[in-house]
Formats: structure tokens, sequence, C-alpha cells
């Protein structure tokens, strides 16, 4: 590490609502089935892990949020593919010299199991942060039934990282 780089953490959180007859999407990985036949529902493709994960990189150089970059209520963002998202956050002149060290995430999700698709998901944020897979941590828990997550109304995902701004 340069002697003048800085290191930054940064944490993120989202929740988006399952609902019938949209596709589940995590990570930029779409999973078939979804969650048994549901989907997440939101202005863009409603990616919560991607989300979380790009509120994990603003708030490392305290940025703002993903609402205050693509809002919600901006017709560019409808249906938009999440990962266009994190692209175009990595690319704001705030993130200039920024490097990913490493990332954590979890996801809480009562279904679909997400053990067949880790490998995938991670191999997917790799690519995005140009970074090697053993950079990139995705977990997986349920809420054990409990409150809206548990009763398969929302899956919620957080995410951790660190950075190296050069
Ligand atoms: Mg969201």
């Amino acid at each position: 590490m340069p002697m003048d780089a800085a290191m930054r953490i940064g944490q993120g959180y989202d929740c988006h609502r399952l609902v019938a007859g949209r596709r589940l999407v995590l990570g930029g990985v779409e999973i078939a089935g979804g969650a048994d036949g549901l989907g997440l529902l939101g202005h863009s493709d409603a990616d919560v892990l991607l989300h979380a994960v790009i509120d994990a990189v603003l708030g490392s150089v305290a940025a703002g949020d993903i609402g205050s970059h693509f809002p919600d209520s901006d017709p560019q963002w409808k249906d938009a593919d999440s990962r266009e998202l994190l692209r175009c956050a990595l690319a704001l002149p705030a993130l200039r010299g920024w490097r990913l060290v490493n990332l954590d995430c979890t996801v809480i999700a009562e279904a679909p199991r997400l053990a067949p698709h880790i490998a995938a998901i991670r191999a997917s944020l790799a690519a995005l942060f140009g970074c090697g897979e053993e950079a990139i941590s995705v977990k997986a828990k349920t809420n054990e039934g409990l409150d809206a997550v548990g009763a398969r109304q929302a899956i919620q995902a957080t995410a951790i990282l660190l950075a190296e701004i050069s």
C-alpha cells in the first residue's frame, strides 16, 4: 500500500418485498424459479444485494446513498439492471482512485436455498469490481421464520467493504 493511500470502510443495507410476477436477481445473477415463484418488487430490477453493495461503496467515501444518485422517481432507472447502477457509482468522481480490498455480504432470505448460487454471485460481483473472487464473500441466512423475511414477504441484504484510495 502506498504511503499516501487511505483505507475506508463502507456498509450498506437493503430490503425489498417479494411479490408474484417479478424476477429474483441477487448480485447480478437471476435465480431461476425465484423465491418459491416470487421475485423482488422495486423500481429497478430490485437486486437487493447489489443495492446494499452500492450503498457500501458510496458510504465508504461519504458520497450519499443509492437513492440520492439513482432516485426511484427517475424514469431512467425504471427496471434498470442494478449492475449498471454499480458501474455508474464506481465511475463517480468521488470514487477516483478507489479500489476494493474486500467485500463481505449477507443475504437474509427464507427461500430459495442460496448455497447453489453463491459461486455465481461471487463471480458476478468480482467481475463488477474487477477483482479476484477471493476478495468477495457472500453468505446466506434465513430468519428462522421470524418477521417479514421469515414470512417470505421480503429479502434483506447487508454489505460491508474495505477500500483503498490512492
Ligand atoms: Mg433497493
